[in-house]
């Protein structure tokens, strides 16, 4: 039996969304991040929509979400991004995916792996150039090199691209971005003057994609932005469109008289008679308990706000004398363009102090998703 509830997911807004990030970095080849489900929206069908939109590569967090890609046959380059100690690094080379190589032990690690499968590891260097997160900063980076220099003659490698990432990308003019950029132009340069002879070099996520030119290099790397949704607040892309629709329906209404303390806590008191719209969805299913009096729901055509606790499995809305019924609408977040009045996830985000990204990731495996 299907849940109440669905996320609609529009693959071809992740496509036409793809092909317009492509064009927005002046042609410069896509890489599609499909990491956590891609973004919750699923990480296989998200992975096909990309690429059918004209990105050419794929890039996950792990090892295990890269080889889903290759065990559902799906063939383009992968870079998979973290590799802590211990992850099945074998299987990864033994299937073509590329290996983010952020310290000196997970390279000597992945060269072992390589030396005892007789195969050649493609390995993707990660210069720490200011985010302070994974990757080698400018002390050891001169080390690296040479060391994946060495592995590279002796074949056990091939250093097939070097990368970084940016910390503050989503607030253009940040000093920081610059300080970043020139760091990585550094590393480039010593990688170069030890031999090194990458098919990548990349640094920008959608931010820096969509506002920094001078960051392309060969590749950009685009997650939530081919998910229609935007990481600068307040700025707009023309024709990028949010791919998921957070839906459910009304399960119940009723009357309730005045002073009526609504749901675990009482946090919201009815102030007259009015009529309660039950919506089973809760934080079970991704809904952030935070939205508690905050969290905006289309319902019955009109944008309301969430009344009182939003508990595992339901949420109330208070809807005054409308003529709500159960089995009504109720949309969470979507695409306006299509249901007008929508919330967007950025609306979410932004009500939460959050960001969009957390809002459809966290979206759960109880919500089955829809794809148009
Ligand atoms: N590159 C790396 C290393 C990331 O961790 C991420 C996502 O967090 C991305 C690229 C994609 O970033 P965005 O979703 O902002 O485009």
């Amino acid at each position: 039996m299907a849940h109440f509830a669905h996320a609609r997911v529009d693959l071809d807004a992740i496509a036409d969304n793809a092909r317009l990030l492509r064009e927005r970095a002046g042609g410069t080849p896509l890489m599609g991040v499909v990491k956590a489900d891609g973004y919750g929206h699923g990480m296989l069908p998200a992975a096909r929509a990309v690429l059918a939109g004209g990105a050419t590569w794929l890039g996950t967090a792990f090892i295990h979400e890269a080889l889903a890609l290759r065990e559902a046959g799906i063939t383009a380059p992968v870079l998979a991004w973290i590799v802590p100690p211990g992850e099945p690094v074998a299987a990864a080379i033994g299937a073509d995916i590329d290996l983010g190589v952020s310290d000196r032990a997970i390279l000597d690690e992945i060269v072992e792996a390589a030396r005892h499968l007789g195969r050649t590891a493609r390995v993707q260097l990660k210069a720490d150039t200011g985010l302070n997160r994974g990757g080698v900063g400018p002390a050891d980076w001169p080390q690296l090199v040479e060391a994946a220099a060495r592995a590279e003659d002796a074949g056990h490698v091939r250093v097939s691209g070097l990368w970084s990432h940016f910390a503050c990308a989503d607030e253009p003019g940040h000093p920081s971005i610059a300080r970043q950029l020139s760091a990585f132009h550094e590393a480039l340069e010593t990688a170069d003057k030890v031999g090194l002879t990458p098919e990548v070099r990349h640094i920008a996520n959608s931010a820096g994609l969509l506002t920094l030119p001078e960051a392309r290099f060969d590749l950009v790397r685009g997650g939530i932005a081919s998910y229609g949704l935007i990481p600068i607040p307040g700025y707009t892309v023309s024709g990028i469109r949010p791919a998921m629709t957070l839906r459910s329906r009304v399960a119940l209404a009723k009357r309730v008289p005045a002073d009526s303390g609504v749901s675990y806590g009482h946090r919201y008191v009815t102030e007259r008679e009015t009529t309660l719209a039950l919506v089973p969805l809760g934080y079970g299913d991704g809904v952030p308990r935070a939205a508690t009096n905050k969290g905006p729901v289309l319902l019955g055509g009109r944008r309301r706000t969430i009344a009182g606790t939003v508990c595992m499995d339901q949420f109330v809305v208070d809807v005054g004398d409308d003529p709500v019924r159960a089995g009504d609408d109720a949309i969470l977040f979507g695409d306006p363009s299509t249901d007008p009045g929508v919330p967007t996830a950025e609306d979410w985000a932004e009500i939460l102090d959050t960001i969009p990204y957390e809002i459809v990731t966290r979206v759960g495996a109880r919500v089955p998703r829809e794809y148009v």
